[in-house]
């Protein structure tokens, strides 16, 4: 297209149009350089659960067996792209991770430290920070997001006056977003927070229900299809396009056919236990066990959702000047390390998540080790679509965009990414939590995950964790501190800089100081 606008102007100047003409020309294509933008995110998929993980090309860069998954179409798309191995999700939990990834700050800054919902009105996106699709917007971008949000103080929407949210109660989790609240997105198919995955509902751009009896990721996907059709001539087409496309799947509960697609649980159902949940560190004897099939049908229902948006990118022609990107929420333990908390854990289960960016003649396709941080997609996607000067004064990550262009750039890649565990603090009399705890903060380093834990009264050393992970990839040996003294000084001295470069509440309230040397 750019080619023929060119020659066309080429051509036109030859015959002696005037420049004006030419310029009348070029701005019916105002935006043709710049590329459009799609970041798919589902919530507990876990870099480990991706089947190119075991093939030829990726195999050697990794020191753990992939999960026995289906992901046909995430193999394919994995051979287009820069595939990252250590992606870490910095504090593995829905809401302080959307934080991150939407403001590019860490969540102390991003307003949302702790799980949003009713009874934590102190964590809530900050109005004021300028998100992603904010600088997107300002770009003359046409911004769109589908599916779960789950980063705002719950708010209720009015069914018989959609856009206006009167009700009374507050709902516990679940939330409409109010067009002031949708930092630049213009195009709105999104819910707070709801588990139930064939009866999804969704809020549309004006504030209407829709509810449509169909599992979420196809129904999202299906979603995606119309707006790249422009079905409904919701988008300008003469305008490059940043979209996001949140899919809750995989995500609990994963116990019957109501959460998965029966094609894809057919895929396990009759599979032994111990080869699916084929990790040395998993629990088979615990209850959760027998989610295990169903959370493997989860991931490869989102393989062909996603496989769905990428045919359609190809049909329309979109596909070579379209930066897509696959990541997630953060992981799912699934009975590793006999917890049944699926996130919000430094293991390696719950911490290290998919991140795949496909940029046709841009990004040569190849496994890179980068230590990519949250708060650094934001720089980075901005960077890659030719906007790294309008990278927001705020912005706490780091744009590795040249990194991912060019592997040789010169440009310095981080030796370590931060581990965020926070906990509700003070309650009011009403049990509305007012403050929160600082509960653990850890580095991974590209040899080790350490994490400390301090006492809620105390704020003394609680309890620690320290892996090995190249010798131990599935942390099996939790190694004593005292055995390892200059190891632990050299760890608590590259998190202390850490700490401190962000502003975190560990260093302003020096906690754990002199051995945390800030
Ligand atoms: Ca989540």
């Amino acid at each position: 297209m750019n080619i023929q606008i060119n020659l066309l102007i080429g051509s036109l100047s030859l015959f002696g149009v005037h420049d004006t003409k030419a310029q009348a020309l070029h701005m019916q294509q105002p935006d043709a350089e710049k590329p459009n933008v799609i970041y798919v995110f589902p919530d507990q998929f876990r870099n480990q659960a991706m089947g190119f993980w075991n093939q030829d090309g990726f195999r050697q860069h990794i020191n753990f067996e992939a999960d026995p998954v289906h992901t046909p179409f995430l193999n394919e798309f994995a051979r287009q792209a820069v595939v990252l191995t250590s992606a870490q999700s910095n504090c593995p939990l829905s809401s302080p991770h959307r934080g991150m990834l939407l403001t590019g700050m860490y969540p102390h800054n991003s307003g949302v430290p702790l799980n949003c919902n009713s009874n934590r009105p102190i964590s809530s996106l900050n109005e004021e920070a300028e998100c992603i699709s904010d600088v997107f917007k300002s770009a003359g971008y046409d911004c769109a997001y589908f599916g779960k949000l789950h980063v705002d103080y719950p708010t209720a929407n009015d069914p018989n006056n959609p856009g206006e949210y009167v009700e009374k109660q507050r709902p516990a989790w679940d939330a409409y977003t109010p067009k002031e609240r949708r930092h630049g997105f213009n195009h709105w198919y999104s819910y707070g927070t709801f588990d139930e995955h064939k009866n999804p509902h969704y809020w549309d751009t004006d504030g209407r229900r829709h509810d449509p009896k169909e599992w979420s990721p196809l129904h999202e996907a299906n979603q995606v299809v119309a707006y790249l059709k422009n079905e409904d001539n919701v988008r300008n087409p003469k305008k490059p396009f940043f979209m996001m496309v949140s899919m809750n799947p995989p995500h609990s509960p994963y116990r019957s056919l109501n959460d998965c697609m029966e094609e894809d649980f057919a895929l396990y159902k009759d599979q032994p236990l111990d080869s699916l949940l084929i990790r040395p560190n998993a629990d088979h004897l615990m209850q959760k066990a027998a989610s295990t099939p169903y959370y493997f049908a989860g991931v490869t229902g989102v393989d062909r959702a996603f496989g769905k948006i990428l045919e359609a990118l190809n049909k329309l022609g979109l596909d070579k000047n379209t930066i897509v990107i696959f990541s997630s929420d953060h992981g799912e333990t699934m009975c590793s390390q006999g917890i049944n908390d699926p996130k919000n854990t430094p293991y390696v289960e719950s911490m290290n998540v998919p991140f795949l960016v496909r940029f046709p003649n841009k990004i040569a396709p190849r496994v890179d080790d980068l230590l990519l941080s949250t708060p650094d997609i934001m720089p980075t996607i901005l960077g890659l679509s030719g906007l790294s000067s309008a990278i927001p004064n705020d912005v706490q990550g780091s744009n590795y965009a040249p990194l991912l262009l060019d592997k040789k750039a010169d440009i310095t890649r981080p030796t370590g990414t931060l581990y965020i565990q926070n906990i509700d603090g003070k309650k009011d009399a009403s049990g509305l939590v007012q403050t929160y705890f600082p509960s653990a903060r850890g580095i991974k380093t590209a040899q080790y995950t350490f994490t400390l834990y301090i006492d809620r009264q105390t704020k003394q050393l609680k309890k620690s964790l320290l892996f090995d992970d190249v010798k131990d990839p599935y942390q099996l040996h939790n190694l004593p501190l005292e055995k390892y003294p200059d190891l632990v000084n050299q760890l608590c001295s590259q998190m202390g800089l850490l700490l401190k470069q962000i502003g975190d509440p560990w260093y302003n309230e020096q906690i754990l100081s002199p051995q945390i040397p800030y």
